[in-house]
């Protein structure tokens, strides 16, 4: 990123489809998450839990159809999610949050995508990709822990699109200024929802002051 110029913080914060966690028991497990010394174990457990943490904000207006059941007691009217949902984890970072939807929703299809990032061009490719034939969604989610350069998620989002998705989200927990205004410009028909918005990326494409890598500390691959 040497010699990019970035937004600050000020200049993405009006973006009017990006969604930034406010809650207090996120504020405290980003702490434990950024911290070096939080070991790879508890580190996955983190993620999946702001994962879920994250599907509870992300699906606050997922469309609703009305189902009659019977209580013990008497006939109601009560709803069940209208649709489909799809949760795609960008491999491999974002395994451990689509984990945390998981615990949310439960009856979810889960399309695997394998984008990793050129590390000399800073461009995303894409070496895997299990999406199936047949689309039924009211929605999909793609999730990465990280929004950096923006280059994944718009290859990601473009992906989904192509497959006829009409209504898609991007789910994080962190995003850099720059990546946040990139994928907005992008793809500005889309919600944006993170759990917090750093300063900026360093020369080497890293959030800062961010987490460091989140593939390698889920994972334990140092
Ligand atoms: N990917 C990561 O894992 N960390 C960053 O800071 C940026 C991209």
């Amino acid at each position: 990123m040497q010699g990019i110029p970035q937004p600050g913080r000020t200049e993405v914060l009006q973006l009017p489809r990006v969604h930034i966690s406010r809650h207090p028991v996120m504020a405290h497990k980003m702490t434990l998450l950024r911290n070096k010394e939080t070991p790879a174990a508890q580190f996955y457990r983190l993620v999946k839990e702001i994962g879920s943490l994250l599907a509870y904000e992300a699906t606050a207006g997922l469309a609703l159809r009305e189902k009659t059941i019977e209580t013990p007691l008497e006939q109601m009217q009560g709803y069940k999610l209208a649709g489909g949902i799809g949760i795609t984890p960008i491999l491999r970072a974002g395994l451990g949050l689509a984990e945390g939807f998981r615990e949310v929703l439960h009856d979810v299809q889960i399309w695997h995508l394998g984008l990793r990032r050129d590390e000399r061009t800073l461009q995303a490719l894409e070496y895997y990709n299990q999406l199936p034939h047949k689309v039924d969604l009211q929605i999909c989610y793609a999730v990465d822990p990280m929004l950096a350069t923006g280059g994944s998620a718009i290859d990601a989002v473009n992906i989904l699109k192509a497959k006829g998705i009409q209504r898609i989200s991007f789910v994080c927990i962190i995003a850099a200024p720059y990546g946040l205004l990139k994928l907005s410009e992008a793809h500005p028909d889309i919600d944006i929802y993170i759990a917090a918005l750093d300063e900026r990326l360093n020369d080497q494409g890293y959030i800062v002051p961010g987490l460091g890598d989140a593939g390698d500390r889920q994972f334990g691959t140092f």
